[in-house]
C-alpha cells in the first residue's frame, strides 16, 4: 500500500523535507505552494501550485489524492493555511505535524521592541526613526504607506514595484542568503536608524539583526501569530523521522 504525504510549503524547511523523502519506495510525496511568487524555487519531487479553496477544498483534495498524512511547513507568518490544514485533518482523522524553524531570541546586545501587529509598530517607528529598513512582506506595507516623513528601505525577492508604495523609499531586489557583513554595509550605505521585521527565524535572515546589534540600532520585532495546538518539530530531519514513523505504523 502507498502512503501519501502532503507538504504545505513555501519555506526552505519544506523543500529540505521533500529532498530528504524524495524517492522512498511506497511513499508518494507532494509539495504544495500557494503560487505567490512568479518564479518560485521548486522543491524536489512532485509539486502542485495554488490554493485549495479553504477547508472543504483541502479536504476534497486530501480524499481525492489519498493523502494519509500532512506536514504544515508554511512560513511562521503565513496565518491561515496551518489552521485550515489542522481543521481538515481533524475532520478526516489524518495525522498532522507542524514543521517550524525556531524563533529568534534577543541577546544582551539586541535592542528589540516586540509588537503583535504593525499598527502597534507605527507610533513606535514615528518616535524612533527617520530612515527605516522595512524587512517584511510586500503584502504588509499598507500600515506604513502613510508615513510620509520617513524614508524606507525595502527588500523583496522580486523587483516589481511595491503597492501601496511609501512616499519615499528605495527598493532592493535580493533573495539572499545574507551575511552580517553584507547587512552592515547595506544599513550604513542607506543611513538606516531602525529595522522593522518579523520574528521569522533562520540563520540567513538573522544576519540583519547581528548587524543592527553591532551598530547599536533599535529593532521593532513582530511576534509570531498563534498556531493550532498539536505536534510540532523544528527541523526537516525531525519531520522526516515523524513521517517514517507514521509510514511504518
Ligand atoms: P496564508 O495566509 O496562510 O495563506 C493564504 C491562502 O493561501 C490560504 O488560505 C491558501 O488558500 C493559500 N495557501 C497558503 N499556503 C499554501 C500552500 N503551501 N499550498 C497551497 N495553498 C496555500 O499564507 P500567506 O501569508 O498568504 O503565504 C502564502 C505562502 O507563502 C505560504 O505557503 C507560505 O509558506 C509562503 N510564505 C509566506 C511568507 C509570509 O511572510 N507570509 C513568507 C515566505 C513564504 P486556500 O484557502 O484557497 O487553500
Amino acid at each position: 500500500m502507498t502512503a501519501g504525504l502532503l507538504i504545505l510549503g513555501g519555506t526552505a524547511e519544506a523543500a529540505d523535507l521533500a529532498g530528504i523523502l524524495d524517492g522512498i519506495q511506497g511513499l508518494r510525496v507532494v509539495s504544495s505552494l500557494a503560487g505567490r511568487t512568479a518564479s518560485p524555487r521548486l522543491p524536489p519531487g512532485e509539486c502542485r501550485i495554488g490554493g485549495f479553496g479553504g477547508e472543504s477544498g483541502l479536504a476534497d483534495y486530501l480524499r481525492r489524492e489519498a493523502v494519509t498524512m500532512v506536514v504544515d511547513a508554511t512560513h511562521p507568518f503565513a496565518r491561515r493555511m496551518g489552521w485550515t490544514a489542522a481543521h481538515a485533518c481533524a475532520a478526516l482523522g489524518l495525522p498532522w505535524l507542524r514543521l517550524q524553524r525556531p524563533a529568534w531570541v534577543a541577546g544582551p546586545t539586541d535592542r528589540w521592541t516586540e509588537v503583535d501587529d504593525w499598527n502597534e509598530a507605527v507610533p513606535i517607528l514615528r518616535r524612533l526613526s527617520r530612515r527605516a529598513f522595512l524587512a517584511l512582506g510586500r503584502q504588509e506595507l499598507e500600515p506604513f504607506a502613510g508615513l510620509d516623513d520617513l524614508w524606507f528601505l525595502l527588500r523583496f525577492a522580486e523587483e516589481a514595484p511595491p503597492r501601496p508604495a511609501p512616499a519615499r523609499f528605495a527598493l532592493v531586489a535580493d533573495r539572499g542568503p545574507f551575511t552580517p557583513a553584507g547587512e552592515r554595509a547595506l544599513l550604513l550605505a542607506h543611513g538606516i536608524d531602525t529595522i522593522v521585521c518579523r520574528n521569522s527565524g533562520g540563520a540567513a535572515a538573522r544576519a540583519k539583526l547581528a548587524a543592527a546589534a553591532e551598530l547599536g540600532l533599535p529593532v521593532i520585532m513582530r511576534r509570531r501569530p498563534p498556531r493550532p495546538a498539536g505536534p510540532s518539530v523544528q527541523s526537516a530531519q525531525e519531520a522526516a523521522a515523524w513521517v517514517r514513523a507514521q509510514f511504518s505504523a
